[in-house]
């Protein structure tokens, strides 16, 4: 039986969530990949064993995780069920509605009837009577955004959630649904942009929104799914997401786009003391909007590596300029365009 680590809350790093009483680990591990049907349960159990020992608190699923989508919500739960059940009061679990989960016009999007039933879906799934935070995973062009706002405060006013969130919302549909939130009291406290240092897209966008709102965000794909790291240095070895991996995922062309970017980033990383993963997770928590990133791992060790980011977090004006400069040099990459 999993007994966790008594000095687990001694490095950790707790931000606060905005304006908000909530807290956060400030590295947090997302159940994207590696925790579906098709991965190995046992990797997976130390894989959340090894996060809640460093002192990781929050967990990031969604409805569609896996393959099979579900699966990685099951799995979760299947833990949760077992060794982590003692510690639920010690973890942020969240999960989200939006992406396509089921067949017909209520499988995905941000309906009330889509987003309920998917909340519903997700509870059974995690075999967990709340979730800490629900999101609405994507905006709705075609839902008036009242609708999924009201939605997201049922789940809370039924005790199915107690905070919510928005992902992938630009800085003008933040704004938009912060206002219906506040009118509703609902305690909405974060986004979930992508940000690493090859997507800075929401430093103009949407950090000033959060900003003014009192809010803060989780970034995903801090790691850039893998590329902000040592790992394809020298080629893309086998069992990486790249080789694994079919559009739109990380695709081993993308690779080739950055590789002479990463290597000079690698030597910025170097001279810190750093490796490149620790450097670019860094990065993002310098950023005073950020109170968390999140990782994937396909293995234990990854998030040992990942947690001594906390060791250095500060960087020079020199530092960040040269960053920018070699980030500056990288042409524009082709996101899912493979
Ligand atoms: P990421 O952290 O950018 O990439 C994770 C991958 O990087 C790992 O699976 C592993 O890949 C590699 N890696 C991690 N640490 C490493 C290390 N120290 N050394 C070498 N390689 C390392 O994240 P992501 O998986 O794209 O996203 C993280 C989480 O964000 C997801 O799980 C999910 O919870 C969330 N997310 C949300 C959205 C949204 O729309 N809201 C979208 C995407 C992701 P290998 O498998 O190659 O080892």
């Amino acid at each position: 039986m999993y007994q966790a680590n008594d000095k687990r809350y001694e490095k950790m790093v707790y931000n606060r969530v905005g304006k908000s009483g909530l807290k956060l680990s400030a590295l947090g591990l997302g159940l994207w990949h590696n925790f579906g049907s098709v991965d190995s349960f046992e990797n997976q159990k130390a894989i959340i064993h090894q996060a809640f020992d460093l002192g990781i608190t929050y967990f990031d699923l969604a409805n569609n995780y896996g393959p099979v989508p579900g699966s990685a919500e099951k799995n979760f739960g299947q833990i949760m069920a077992g060794d982590m059940k003692p510690y639920r009061d010690e973890m942020i679990i969240a999960s989200k509605a939006g992406y396509e989960m089921w067949d017909g016009p209520y499988g995905d999007w941000g309906s009330k009837k889509s987003i309920i039933a998917s909340a519903n879906q997700s509870l059974t799934r995690l075999g967990l009577d709340y979730v800490d935070i629900f999101y609405s995973h994507r905006p709705d062009p075609e839902t008036p955004v009242e609708e999924t706002a009201l939605a997201l405060d049922q789940l809370v006013k039924q005790g199915k959630a107690l905070y919510v969130g928005i992902s992938n919302y630009n800085g003008q549909q933040t704004e938009a649904i912060t206002k219906i939130f506040n009118d509703l009291h609902t305690p909405f406290v974060i986004h979930q942009p992508r940000y690493n240092m090859f997507d800075r897209t929401i430093e103009k966008d949407l950090f000033p929104v959060l900003r003014k709102e009192g809010k803060a965000a989780v970034s995903f794909s801090s790691l850039s799914q893998g590329l902000l790291t040592d790992k394809y240095l020298h080629g893309i070895p086998e069992n990486s997401r790249a080789a694994k991996s079919t559009s739109p995922f990380l695709h081993p062309l993308q690779v080739e786009e950055t590789i002479k970017t990463v290597q000079h980033l690698n030597e910025v990383a170097k001279k810190r003391g750093q490796t490149l993963a620790e450097m670019a997770l860094a990065w993002n928590l310098r950023e005073p909007e950020i109170a968390c990133v999140l990782v994937g791992a396909s293995r234990p060790q990854q998030l040992l590596d990942n947690a001594k980011a906390l060791d250095n977090l500060t960087f020079s004006s020199e530092e960040l300029a040269e960053i920018d400069q070699i980030l500056g040099n990288q042409s524009n990459i082709k996101w899912g365009a493979y």
